[in-house]
C-alpha cells in the first residue's frame, strides 16, 4: 500500500486558529478552525453551510482566486479546509481570511441559495453563520494559534486513518 503523509491531531488541546493540515502533491491543504473541538459547541450545520456559501465566493474572487483549489467544510462542523496552490503560510491564510469573515459580515444574504444553485437552500442560517465569524475574526486577530498537536492513528488492518 502506498506510504502517504497522513496523521491525525490531538483534539484534546486543538484550538481555534489555522493550521497547516497537509502538504503535498503541490497542494497545501490550511485548517481554518473555527471551534475548539469537544470543548466548545460545533458551528450549526445551517450556518456552516452558509460560511460554505460566502467563504467560498470570497475566495474564488479574492486576490488569491487563481491558486484557490477546494474550500469546503470538515465534517466535524468545527472548521473549514481549503486548499491551495503556490506557497501560502499560515500568516498569509490568516490575513485572507480576516478579510473573508470582515467580507461576510457585510453581506445581508447568503448567495446562491435557490434551488437550481444548492442541494438544500433552505438549510442556512445567515445570523449565526455571522456570530461565528465574528467571533473567529477576533481569535484570528487576538488569539492566534497555528501549532499541531500531532497522533497516528492505525486501524486493526494496518491502514493509518486520514481525517483529509
Ligand atoms: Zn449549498
Amino acid at each position: 500500500m502506498e506510504v502517504i503523509q497522513s496523521f491525525t491531531i490531538d483534539h484534546t488541546c486543538l484550538m481555534p486558529g489555522i493550521y497547516v493540515s497537509r502538504q503535498d502533491k503541490g497542494f497545501t491543504t490550511f485548517d481554518l478552525r473555527i471551534t475548539a473541538p469537544n470543548r466548545e459547541p460545533a458551528v450549526g450545520v445551517a450556518a456552516m453551510h452558509s460560511i460554505e456559501h460566502l467563504m467560498a465566493t470570497w475566495f474564488r474572487n479574492s486576490a488569491a482566486k487563481d491558486d484557490v483549489v477546494y474550500v469546503g467544510p470538515m465534517g466535524c462542523l468545527t472548521g473549514m479546509y481549503v486548499i491551495m496552490t503556490g506557497n501560502y503560510t499560515v500568516e498569509d491564510m490568516r490575513r485572507l481570511t480576516i478579510e473573508c469573515l470582515e467580507w461576510i459580515l457585510t453581506q445581508d444574504e447568503v448567495p446562491a441559495t435557490t434551488p437550481s444553485t444548492c442541494g438544500n437552500y433552505l438549510m442556512h442560517d445567515l445570523p449565526m453563520c455571522k456570530w461565528e465569524c465574528r467571533r473567529y475574526a477576533n481569535r484570528l486577530r487576538n488569539d492566534f494559534h497555528s501549532e499541531y498537536s500531532k497522533l497516528q492513528v492505525t486501524l486493526k488492518d494496518g491502514m493509518v486513518f486520514a481525517d483529509a
